[in-house]
């Protein structure tokens, strides 16, 4: 139904929940709950256009519909820090203009982007771990997971009309590395509250078992810079202050120096810091810039650029260019991460520049250096078991990563499961999910004079054909 047909007024009786970025995609998540006359955002990321769509570096989901509905936008609620769930912050804000909630790493990663921006005076409330607020007519409760960054957060959406479990991104890790468990006892006490639906992470619905867990690398990221020669050098997001404080600890045991090159890398680190989640005991960073004078069997490093993005520390340093650091034969380059498609001809790029300098490469597939921050099969039905949802709708993922999802919830005899896609209007009610219509939905992309700009229809329309 067009949208004129349908009236998009939240009323008291359900909850509203219209995806406009993130659903049917990964990346540039962008949630509106609705309720009482009243919209509630959750999450405001970003994605990058990638090799594919190289004018469009930086895009995020076009906000119009709640820009327009502005007076009626309760807040901002933040589950985590990773891009594609707080990167659009200091983009949007000023069209939005409402109070901001995060708990403390998140928060301080958005007041970084925010200050950047000039956007200093931005109500931004911080919250503990598990705390509550009251934002408009929604109850918003923060409920501890873990994924692959400090405080990642579901929250429980409550209203006169019942509650909504929006999952976040998360996995079930019971050996983090930093910051706290899962919290367990909270989400088993779900199955006895009065929720309407369970908004769930699809990303790794279609891998099968568990994924592992953060605190099982250690052992083998030991063992390849225990063998190794030269210099190691370890990319890894930088956003995954576990895998640095993994690295920092193989450094230790190996006695070799541990630093950190790449900005975004560097200032990760500082927050991680400044909100607690650096490890008082890990032995001082040795500076980017000291690094290169070290002797090349002394020096273990992490940086930026697992993605092959242009400019990173490793696409500099493979480029024979970084101007801290310069390999040589013998040195090792370890691919801590997951290759994300659509990265494959960049990745593949700076890789063969590597092996040209005589640089040997190691990938998750040659050793277990690298684990998911999502839930597989096992783990889904694992919370889908103990929270007993009576509405499951995937968020997080394609088409096809929603689908198998859904057929794991349905597994788990989850009563009744939606597929929809970004713009579905869908009404969470006592009598399960439906869609009421479509809202129009588009991509914002930042131009080379930083104006967000609409991406042309013809170009989004490609960029729809490319997700599979
Ligand atoms: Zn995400
Ligand atoms: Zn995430």
């Amino acid at each position: 139904m067009p949208l004129a047909a349908i009236d998009t007024t939240p009323g008291t009786d359900a909850v509203l929940y219209l995806p406009l970025g993130g659903t049917g995609e990964i990346g540039m998540n962008l949630n509106l709950y609705g309720h009482d006359g009243y919209w509630l955002i959750v999450d405001i990321g970003i994605t990058f256009g990638g090799d594919a769509f190289p004018e469009h570096d930086v895009l995020m989901a076009d906000p119009a519909f709640i820009v327009s509905r502005r007076q009626r936008l309760a807040g901002i609620v933040l589950t985590h820090a990773h891009e594609d769930h707080v990167g659009a912050i200091a983009y949007l804000w000023k069209r939005l203009k409402c109070p901001v909630y995060a708990t403390p790493f998140t928060a301080a990663v958005a007041r970084f982007k925010l200050t950047r921006a000039g956007l200093e005076d931005v109500p931004l409330h911080e919250l503990p771990l598990g705390g509550r607020v009251e934002v408009g007519p929604f109850g918003v409760e923060y409920i501890a997971m873990t994924h692959s960054i400090p405080e990642p957060n579901a929250v429980l959406l409550t209203t006169s009309a019942g509650a909504v479990l929006h999952t976040g991104d998360w996995k079930l890790d019971d050996r983090p590395v930093v910051g706290g468990r899962y919290d367990m006892q909270r989400l088993r006490a779900l199955r006895r509250e009065p929720l309407l639906a369970m908004v769930c992470d699809s990303t790794n619905a279609v891998v099968p078992g568990s994924t592992g867990s953060e605190g099982e690398l250690f052992e083998p990221l030991r063992e390849v810079v225990e063998t190794a020669g030269g210099r190691v050098i370890v990319t890894a997001f930088a956003s995954n202050i576990a895998r640095l404080v993994t690295l920092a600890r193989v450094a230790a045991a190996t006695e070799r120096h541990f630093g950190v090159i790449g900005q975004a890398m560097q200032r990760m680190v500082a927050v991680a810091r400044a909100t607690g989640y650096w490890p008082a005991d890990l032995p001082e960073l040795v500076d980017a810039r000291h690094l290169g004078y070290l002797p090349p069997e002394e020096v273990l490093a992490a940086c930026t650029g697992s993605q092959g993005e242009p400019g990173s520390a490793l696409d500099r340093m493979a480029a024979d260019s970084h101007r801290d650091i310069l390999l040589d034969a013998g040195d090792t380059v370890v691919f801590s991460s997951k290759l994300i498609p659509g990265n494959e001809r960049p990745v593949a790029a700076v890789q063969a520049r590597l092996r040209a300098l005589g640089v040997e490469l190691i990938t998750d597939a040659d050793a277990h250096v690298h684990v998911s921050g999502h839930p597989a099969a096992d783990d889904l039905k694992r919370l889908y078991d103990w929270v007993q949802p009576p509405a499951v709708v995937p968020t997080h993922g394609t088409p096809r990563h929603l689908r198998a999802n859904a057929d794991i919830a349905l597994g788990c005899h989850v009563p009744r499961v939606a597929v929809i896609g970004n713009g579905d209007l869908c009404r969470l009610g006592g009598d399960g999910p439906r869609v009421l219509g479509q809202v129009p939905t588009g991509r914002l992309s930042l131009d080379a004079d930083g104006r967000l700009v609409p991406v042309p229809a013809p170009v989004l329309a490609q960029m729809r054909r490319s997700v599979c």
